[in-house]
Formats: C-alpha cells, sequence, structure tokens
C-alpha cells in the first residue's frame, strides 16, 4: 500500500522551500561536521559566532540570576509574549536608541521576531511578490555579492534583482566593492531596497555616503530601505572602520543577538515604522502565536543600562578584530605568489578571497578544501538576482576566521595549497 505522503505532490510553496538551496547546504554542512564527530573537520563555513568568554560570563551570571528569581524564572519559561515580543524588552530597547542615538522611536516602532533571518522571511514577502493591482514585485540588492540566507526567502520565483558592484583596487592584494549608483536603474519592479552592513560574505562596510545615497532612490521611489545590520550597528558592532548607526521613517533596520553571542537564543529585532511593525507583529501572532522571550529575558539588563555598546566596543569588535588581523596575514603569506585578491575586512566575522581566472570553479575548489576537512563557503551562493552570469561569481570564496585560532591558521595553509595546486 502507498501512502499519500509517499508521493506527495509538493505545492508550489513546498518546491519552493525544498529545493537545493544554498543555506540548507552551508546549515547542512555545519550541523553534519559537528554531528559525526566534527572534531576533524575545520568549520571555516558556517557564520556561528566564536564563544567569547567575558561576554558569555555577563549572560552565564544573568541566567543564573534569572534561574533563581521565581518570578523571573516564571517569566522566562511559563508566558506567551504578545506578537509584537517581550514588553519589556522593546521598552528598554527603544530607551536605548533614543537616548544614544537620537532616534525618533518609542516602543510602537519595535517588534522582535525568532531570530532576525525570519524578521527577513517576514519584511521580504511583504515588500515583494505578486501585487493585488496585478504588478510583481522584487527585493532590490544594490551590490552583489549578499547574504546567501536572503536567496531562498521568497515563496515565489524571480524574487530578488540585483546588481554587480563597483570594484576599487586597492594596495596589497586588497579590493573593496562599492555600490554602482551610475547601473543602478531603480524601477517600477522593485519593492524595498536591502543591504547588509557589514554585508555578509565579503565584511564590506558600506560607506555612510552609500547609505546616505540608498536612502534617498528609498524616498524618490517610494519604497523602504532595508539595512541588515547583523553585525554592525549599534550593537554588536563588529565593525573595524566607521559607521553611522542610521534610522528614520523609510528605514527598516534589522538587528540581532546571534552574533553578540546568543544565537541559540533566536532573537531578532526590526525597528520601523509603526505601520510595518503592526504588519510584522501579525505576521508573527500568525506563524508563531508569539515570539520567544528567552534572547529578550537575557539581554534585558545590558540593554536597559546601555552596557550593551560598550561590550559591544570593548568585548565583541576586538575579539574579532584580531582574529581577522592574525587571519588575513596569514592569508597574504601563504596565498604569496598567487594572483589572489583580499576584499578589505572592514567587519563581520570573514575573508572574501577572490582567485581571478582561477581553472577551476570555487564550487570545485570548496568540494576540494572539503574532502581535506575544511569547509568554507562557495562565492557562488552569493549573486541572487543577477541577470547575467560574470565569472566573479565563480571565482571567489567566503572564509569564517570566528573559531579557534590554530585552526584557523591550519585552514588557511590548507586553502592555500589548493589554490595553488589549482592554479597550477
Ligand atoms: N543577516 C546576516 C547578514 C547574517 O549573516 C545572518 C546570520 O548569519 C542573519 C541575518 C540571520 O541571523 P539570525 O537569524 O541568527 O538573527
Amino acid at each position: 500500500m502507498s501512502y499519500g505522503v509517499m508521493n506527495m505532490k509538493l505545492s508550489q510553496f513546498g518546491k519552493q522551500f525544498t529545493s537545493g538551496a544554498g543555506i540548507l547546504s552551508l546549515m547542512d554542512d555545519l550541523g553534519n561536521a559537528l554531528a559525526s564527530g566534527g572534531d576533524d573537520m575545520i568549520m571555516m563555513g558556517g557564520g556561528n559566532p566564536g564563544h567569547v568568554p567575558g561576554f558569555q560570563d555577563i549572560i552565564q551570571k544573568r541566567l543564573q540570576f534569572l534561574a533563581s528569581d521565581k518570578d523571573s524564572f516564571q517569566k522566562l519559561i511559563g508566558v506567551y509574549d504578545p506578537p509584537q515580543g517581550e514588553k519589556d524588552f522593546v521598552d528598554v530597547l527603544a530607551g536605548l536608541l533614543r537616548r544614544e542615538y537620537d532616534w525618533d522611536i518609542g516602543p510602537e516602532n519595535i517588534c522582535l521576531t525568532n531570530g532576525s533571518q525570519a524578521g527577513f522571511f517576514l519584511l521580504f514577502n511583504m515588500f515583494a511578490g505578486p501585487c493585488s493591482d496585478g504588478t510583481s514585485k522584487k527585493i532590490r540588492l544594490p551590490l552583489a555579492p549578499e547574504y546567501i540566507g536572503y536567496a531562498d526567502l521568497g515563496t515565489n520565483d524571480d524574487f530578488f534583482i540585483s546588481n554587480r558592484p563597483r570594484i576599487e583596487m586597492l594596495e596589497d592584494n586588497l579590493f573593496k566593492y562599492h555600490v554602482d549608483f551610475d547601473n543602478l536603474n531603480i524601477g517600477a519592479e522593485t519593492g524595498a531596497i536591502c543591504v547588509s552592513r557589514p554585508t555578509n560574505p565579503t565584511g564590506n562596510v558600506l560607506t555612510d555616503s552609500e547609505i546616505a545615497h540608498l536612502d534617498l532612490l528609498a524616498k524618490e521611489h517610494g519604497i523602504p530601505l532595508i539595512l541588515d545590520n547583523a553585525y554592525g550597528v549599534p550593537f554588536p558592532g563588529i565593525i573595524y572602520t566607521e559607521a553611522k548607526p542610521v534610522w528614520n521613517e523609510n528605514i527598516i533596520v534589522c538587528l540581532s543577538l546571534s552574533k553578540l553571542g546568543l544565537p541559540a537564543a533566536r532573537t531578532g529585532m526590526i525597528v520601523a515604522h509603526e505601520k510595518v511593525i503592526k504588519a510584522v507583529s501579525g505576521m508573527n501572532a500568525i506563524m508563531n502565536l508569539s515570539t520567544g522571550s528567552f534572547g529578550a529575558m537575557l539581554a534585558h539588563e545590558m540593554v536597559e543600562s546601555g552596557e550593551v555598546l560598550s561590550v559591544s566596543q570593548n568585548i565583541i569588535k576586538p575579539f574579532y578584530q584580531q582574529k581577522m588581523e592574525k587571519a588575513a596575514a596569514h592569508f597574504h603569506t601563504q596565498l604569496e605568489g598567487t594572483p589572489y585578491k583580499m576584499h578589505r575586512p572592514e567587519g563581520a566575522m570573514f575573508l572574501w578571497l577572490w582567485f581571478k581566472d582561477l581553472p577551476i570553479t570555487s564550487h570545485e575548489l570548496y568540494l576540494r578544501l572539503k574532502a581535506r576537512n575544511v569547509l568554507v563557503v562557495s562565492g557562488h551562493f552569493f549573486f541572487p538576482g543577477l541577470e547575467h552570469f560574470w565569472q566573479h561569481q565563480d571565482e571567489c570564496i567566503r572564509v569564517t576566521y570566528s573559531q579557534d585560532e590554530e585552526l584557523v591558521k591550519k585552514g588557511i595553509e590548507i586553502i592555500a595549497e589548493e589554490v595553488k595546486r589549482a592554479y597550477s
């Protein structure tokens, strides 16, 4: 007897969300490597944050308090929060952003999501896809490469439209991507603009003037600008250059507690016009009833006091910056003699390497490295929405440097060996 589920026919939605998503292969790599002992695998693929001792001490103390205080404990485990998220946390976050940055916001401008990834799913599908007037809108990524996790979030095909960057060549084998405003022709097809800052996968930090220009374009076209600050300002602040935190009623700022060191708490925050917050809260109610309170309660005190900003500046950022400096220096030594280029590391926890005219694709390089127990991510995943194929897509890899220093060093040596083999 054959049951319906064995020859299940998937809906458009079912197909969309089960067909070879890049993010799935990345999370599978991460999960499988860890599940199968994982000890031999050098994890330079996923974006798992490092374990930052100074930060974990603070959280451990807070957790001990929450567990020992009866009222807090009951709130921590036994209450459904409103769909907008844990109210006290939303209040103190609004207070912090108003106080520190003069953002004209109140609690009605903030809602929580179960991870910022879930927030992007809701926002993207709110602003793109088929519309009631018969048109269809897309999410505009003005600078590809852009975050792999966006690529499969659309509930219909052809969901993104993206633009190649302008490439500035720098000294010491470095380069930097810029938004190519001369060729950024935003039309009626665009429902919202989105950029990650710092950018995953490149560690690029769009300049304040690029953000101001995008803000202007978004306003001119009557569409929102979504700023993904998962690694950025105001926290966790993993930015090695300058970047001003910005918000206005047309900007949707997305924040996360993950890269601060709480990826398991699954807490994302959206700061936006009240109308957007109402819509996202409604969707939260439909999809989740309410959001989890764990992250909000863990981070409450440090957000209320503003300590989250000093922790970001004095603990989180230096932790990643010194790892970045060591990893970058080691790459420069190991790759000498090859035509490699590295995106200037300006933030986040990745190095982005470009191997011009590499005789094999970056995917093949990824497979060769995986066979040698080094996990990286092939660059080709990071170009959703590009209209025409670009050789560059197959010439780059993303390397995470957040893990153990010795392992990262060993991983870099193996990457360099394989790159040299491929060029020869
Ligand atoms: N945005 C960027 C740029 C990311 O790199 C990530 C995770 O790696 C996310 C969003 C989603 O993070 P989370 O759902 O843990 O908040």
